[in-house]
């Protein structure tokens, strides 16, 4: 998988290659690319490909600066669904300054910078992903709606519709792109699915997601359908999660499991899981980022809602599995589809590593289920940031989060954030002229 720049070069002629993307994110996790052609490569795998900083959303405010892309060339790849004859490839960069160091904006440099960090310790992090979506019609104008003519739930073998093949062509394209795609099903709403990446080192990881929504949305395009990431569309189903599987190893030895105690969990397990408990509200200001994402995170949707943990309760942020031995694993039930996934496992492995090395204890695991009547004062005492206003807040106040994504993305991020924050509470929203309009 590792590949140097002449692997690049000889690839790339191999299959006739006449277009390269050059891909990278915007603080917002947007993917963004600019093309080159074959004659271009050399000189951009030498980093030589410059253009101007506002593509990667503020930053650097109103002043233009010259940034360069510097492609990561393990992360070669052609794009399937193009003709093979004059091929398209991609490439993911980091984006850096003209003096070669990162660019402040620039989030996959912030995970690389985060993971170097723990590496220091002598800790890998790694990461799976059980990615969730809606398949949509689209209308006569192309444009996305929010109809399935799908009826199927949950792991539903039929009907077979068209979002079973979309999907099915999806998993097909990822696998040609070298995607580890572990299982993908059914999700429980209509028009959902989920598609599950095995475990990866973070770097890779993050970059796989955001390529992923890049090709599933390509390839529901091609079935005439439209993916959506966004993570509650329809407010009479379930929204859609990204719950990330967490695990951090030294060398080959998984740090999580423990086998000279009976349950297995090791005490640096529960220190991280204490960490990112202790750091819950800045945690979701960044795995939920959106207004809408908080339409999710309620009791009803089989998502968290609770800064806590558990093994099998759904409402908690946090759900240990069974799964012991090398595959034991935390999972991060809060995420949705919207963040951006290097500034997601950035903050992530911060706060985590902030538990181990406070020593923190996490509290109780909680119950399978918690009953009804208890449900709504549980949720009082632990419940996660209801709005995206609460989760700014708690971002802000938080050192650890600061540290995690640095301090330019920091408060560029919470800037635009509370704009949009402030966009929306100014708006009067359908839902309160039907409650109020006759009776006021
Ligand atoms: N769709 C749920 C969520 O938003 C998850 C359902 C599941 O457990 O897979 O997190
Ligand atoms: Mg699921």
């Amino acid at each position: 998988k590792t590949f140097t720049k002449n692997d690049v070069l000889e690839k790339a002629a191999e299959y006739n290659v006449k277009f390269i993307r050059l891909q990278f994110t915007n603080i917002f996790g947007t993917l963004k690319n600019i093309a080159i052609t074959i004659e271009e490569l050399e000189r951009a795998l030498e980093g030589q490909i410059s253009f101007d900083s506002s593509v990667i959303e503020g930053v650097v405010g109103q002043n233009e600066a010259d940034i360069l892309l510097y492609p990561d060339p393990s992360t070669f790849v052609i794009f399937p669904w193009r003709p093979r004859e004059g091929a398209v490839a991609r490439l993911i960069c980091d984006v850096l300054n003209p003096d070669g160091k990162p660019f402040a904006g620039c989030s996959r440099s912030i995970l690389k910078k985060n993971l170097a960090l723990a590496e220091k310790l002598n800790m890998q992090f790694q990461v799976g992903a059980e990615i969730e979506f809606f398949l949509f019609q689209t209308d006569d104008t192309g444009k996305p709606t929010v109809t399935t003519h799908d009826q199927a739930g949950y792991c539903d073998l039929t009907p077979v519709d068209m979002g079973e093949n979309a999907r099915r062509d999806m998993v097909l394209t990822l696998q040609e792109m070298g995607f580890d795609v572990s299982s993908s099903h059914h999700e429980i709403a209509p028009g959902q699915h989920e598609i599950f990446l095995k475990d990866d080192d973070a770097l890779a990881m993050a970059d796989s997601i955001t390529t992923f929504k890049f090709v599933v949305r390509t390839i529901a395009q091609r079935h005439g359908l439209h993916a959506t990431f966004m993570p509650k569309p329809v407010s009479e189903y379930n929204g859609s999660g990204q719950h990330l599987l967490l695990s951090l190893w030294q060398n080959d030895s998984n740090l999580f499991y423990d086998e000279s105690i009976s349950e297995g969990l090791s005490k640096t397990a529960k220190q991280f899981i204490a960490g990112l408990l202790e750091h819950a509200g800045a945690l979701t200001a960044v795995a939920n980022p959106l207004v809408n994402s908080y339409k999710r995170i309620s009791a009803n949707d089989l998502a968290p809602i609770l800064a806590g943990w558990s093994e099998g309760n759904r409402s908690t942020m946090i759900r240990v599995p069974s799964w012991r031995g090398p595959g034991t694993r935390a999972v991060l039930r809060s995420p949705d589809p919207a963040g951006n996934p290097y500034l997601v496992m950035s903050a992530a492995l911060q706060f985590g590593l902030d538990g181990i090395k406070k020593s923190l204890v996490p509290p109780e695991p909680l119950a399978k289920d918690i009953p009804a009547w208890e449900i709504k004062k549980v949720i009082r005492q632990m419940g996660l940031p209801r709005n995206l206003e609460d989760a700014l807040r708690a971002f802000r106040q938080d050192k650890t989060a600061w540290y995690a994504l640095g301090e330019a993305i920091s408060s560029r991020y919470l800037e635009e954030k509370e704009n949009e924050w402030e966009r929306f509470q100014s708006k009067v929203h359908p839902w309160e002229l039907e409650e109020y309009l006759r009776n006021y």
